[in-house]
């Protein structure tokens, strides 16, 4: 069979693509290719299960713009499909004089976002919402929540192959892809599939499938683990919902946080290594593969020295709990080591750039023979609609 697009990787983006092509166009013959054993195994099924309200990113960027769309169509479809999610809030603390006007840029971010609601709250207002944070002002963001967005994949996944009539299938890992004129031949360790286009969402991967069809690609995946501590169930009564600091302006996704989760326990942090492995979600995960296209990287050999200081900081907190508590009581001061579990981790796919510049918007690269998802970072999961909806029309603009 000659599929007209074949997607590769099942996680929320590519499944939110499929969903979206089939919606628009349902006699396209569509295929989705996934390694693992299930959907989602990955950053989607790794993250903090926050639905982002868009308050961080640039005006204007894909960030912004998916995000606020997504954002919509995700609470749309969990409506209508009856996948729970709560929409509680979050603040973002000001500790000092400093941070207070990193904070009012923030506001000011979010306003031009489309964020109307959003808005400053003094010290007190913000101990009503949270009584054990400290903090000299915040920002009241009602917007965001907390979803499981596995939760979400599942379903996507179940509509595609069930109801609209999609091809999914497991265990099969793309190895290499062939173009010949008019088509492509996908190779897999199983089987060889032949498709007109080929849709690459393959999350830590897609500079590596991206690369089998163009040659000279001008960024990389470099794998990044966040780590997390949950609170001991005695202890959740410090967080009511959603904690965050102001976002550091150079390393916006650094930054420890509480998170409420949907399934009812309070994750804390994370901190961000680089991880050995791309799909490393433990201290000792190593793969000679990943670790040697990272670091053979010019672009990523620059970020390595320029941001060396931080960077040794992630891995003591990594290493040190006492450090790792340290962090967290900036927020909360009463928390202790021992209110502390480990928890689960989560490995983020950042791309960098030849030139050493982490790439922070999303990223798409086209030719005539696929369509790839370069960079997709949070609030990727909760844009995944949106983000769905564009690559939707980027390919069936070739069918048109
Ligand atoms: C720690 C962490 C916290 C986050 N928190 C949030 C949050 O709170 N809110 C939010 O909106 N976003 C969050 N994000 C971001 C969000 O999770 C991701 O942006 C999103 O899940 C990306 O989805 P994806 O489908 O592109 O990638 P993935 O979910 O990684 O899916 C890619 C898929 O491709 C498959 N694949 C790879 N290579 C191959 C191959 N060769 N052959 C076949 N299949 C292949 C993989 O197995 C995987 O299933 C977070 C991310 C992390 C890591």
């Amino acid at each position: 069979m000659q599929y007209d697009i074949t997607i590769v990787g099942a996680g929320i983006v590519g499944l939110a693509t499929a969903f979206k092509i089939l919606e628009r166009k349902p006699d396209t013959k569509l295929l989705i290719l996934e390694k693992e054993p299930g959907v989602a195994m990955h950053q989607t099924g790794n993250n903090s299960g926050v639905i982002h309200s868009g308050i961080y990113y640039r005006p204007g960027s894909l960030r912004a713009l998916n995000c606020t769309r997504g954002y919509k169509q995700l609470l749309e479809f969990s409506d209508r499909e009856g996948i729970p999610y709560d929409l509680c809030g979050k603040i973002i603390v000001a500790t000092d004089e400093k941070e207070q006007a990193i904070l009012a840029t923030v506001l000011e971010r979010g306003r031009q976002n489309g964020l109307d609601k959003i808005r400053m709250i003094s010290a007190a207002e913000m101990k009503e919402k949270e009584p054990h944070v400290y903090g000299v002002e915040a920002i009241d963001v009602p917007y965001a929540g907390i979803i499981d967005f596995k939760s979400v994949a599942d379903k996507l996944a179940e509509i595609v192959s069930t109801r609209m009539g999609a091809g999914l299938l497991f265990n099969q890992k793309v190895l290499n892809i062939y173009t010949r004129s008019g088509y492509s031949e996908i190779v897999t360790d199983k089987e060889v599939f032949s498709t007109k286009l080929v849709i690459n969402t393959a999350g830590l991967h897609s500079d590596e499938i991206a690369a089998l069809t163009i040659p000279k690609l001008d960024l990389r995946i470099i794998p990044f683990r966040g780590e997390y501590m949950t609170l001991k169930k005695e202890k959740e009564y410090l967080v009511k919902n959603l904690i965050y600091p102001t976002p550091d302006p150079d390393f916006p996704w650094l930054g420890v946080h509480f998170t409420r989760m949907i399934k009812g326990v309070v994750e804390a942090g994370p901190n961000a290594v680089f991880a050995f492995k791309k799909e490393g979600y433990k201290k000792s995960d190593i793969s000679f593969h990943d670790l040697g296209r990272a670091l053979s990287f010019g672009g990523f050999q620059k970020i390595m020295f320029k941001f060396m200081k931080f960077g040794l900081a992630e891995y003591y907190r990594s290493y040190n709990k006492a450090a790792f508590t340290k962090a967290l009581q900036k927020l909360i001061p009463e928390i202790q080591k021992e209110d502390l579990l480990p928890g689960d981790s989560g490995v983020r796919a950042l791309a960098v750039g030849r030139n050493g510049e982490m790439i922070d918007d999303f990223v798409f690269a086209e030719n005539e023979w696929a369509v790839n998802v370069l960079n997709a970072p949070s609030p990727a999961a909760t844009a995944c609609l949106s983000i769905g909806e564009s690559v939707a029309e980027k390919a069936l603009a070739r069918f048109s």
